[in-house]
């Protein structure tokens, strides 16, 4: 159990704990942790280190609204392209900027068509997967300006540290895997199989979120009582089961397999009152 709480202004322990007994009500339980990434700081700045030694990090002093002006979109997922615009600051230039601004560290992705500019693997669901980080992302930030370690940096260090093998995640995350994978290659740590799963998403395409209160787990809790009826809906619009009957994850083991999530790939559109007619 890792709880990714990077960031201390969107972080509350006490909300990671009600998490984590939501996770155990509903029987999904966990081996070792909990881990929390704040504070394992000092393993981050020992892998951020590493890439720095290798020259391929570099201050960047861009704020968001520059970055806003002057990027191409990206194509998936609306994220930006970085262009590069602070790769080549003379050591004078960095001094003085970093006078006024803190900057944010950034790594740099091999030259487009260069011999390691495209990322490739197979995913457990989506099947094969190719990325070029020149074109898809550019330089991507490893530790923002106000110092708080990227995502990306921070889970492949975990990921190794933890011993984790297999990556299972939502399909939002698809397109992290390749700069992940690049991060993996340069600290010289080997890559978990990864497997990207479908979301469930409202009729209009939105994604069912915290915000659609009648799932949030507290409110499922109270009107079920046991987790075993909502997990038995899960596992039937999923195609794990065939008819609707109250089930616990634990006897879902036995059954489970990629190839039912290989059928969805694209979203599983449900209603946010999926839920309802268990009653
Ligand atoms: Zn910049």
């Amino acid at each position: 159990m890792r709880v990714e709480d990077l960031d201390e202004r969107s972080s509350k322990r006490a909300l990671a704990e009600l998490l984590m007994d939501d996770l155990t009500w509903l029987g999904l339980d966990w081996d070792e942790g909990p881990f929390w990434q704040s504070e394992r700081t000092s393993s981050y700045q020992h892998a951020l280190d590493q890439l720095s030694g290798l020259g391929l990090t570099y201050p960047c002093f861009c704020t968001r609204g520059q970055l806003h002006a002057a990027q191409a979109p990206h194509s998936s997922d609306g994220s930006f392209v970085y262009q590069g615009t602070c790769k080549h600051l003379s050591a004078q230039e960095i001094e003085l900027r970093a006078q006024t601004r803190n900057p944010a560290l950034r790594l740099c992705v091999p030259a487009p068509d260069s011999e390691r500019d495209t990322i490739s693997f197979d995913d457990l669901v989506y099947g094969k997967h190719a990325e070029s980080l020149a074109r898809e992302c550019g330089d991507f930030l490893i530790r923002r300006s106000d110092g708080v370690f990227a995502y990306q940096l921070a889970v492949v260090v975990d990921d190794a540290a933890m011993g984790v093998t297999q990556v299972v995640r939502g399909r939002d995350l698809l397109g992290s895997t390749a700069r992940q994978i690049y991060l993996q290659e340069l600290l010289g740590i080997s890559r978990p199989a990864y497997a990207h799963v479908p979301l469930l998403v409202a009729p209009d395409g939105r994604r069912l979120s915290k915000r659609d209160r009648d799932l949030d787990l507290g409110v499922l809790r109270e009107r079920f009582g046991s987790p075993e009826p909502i997990i038995g809906k899960l596992a039937q619009v999923l195609g794990l089961i065939e008819d609707v009957e109250p089930v616990s994850a634990a006897e879902l083991l036995g059954q489970f397999s990629w190839d039912c999530l290989r059928e969805h790939r694209g979203d599983i559109v449900v209603g946010s009152d999926f839920l309802d007619r268990l009653d």
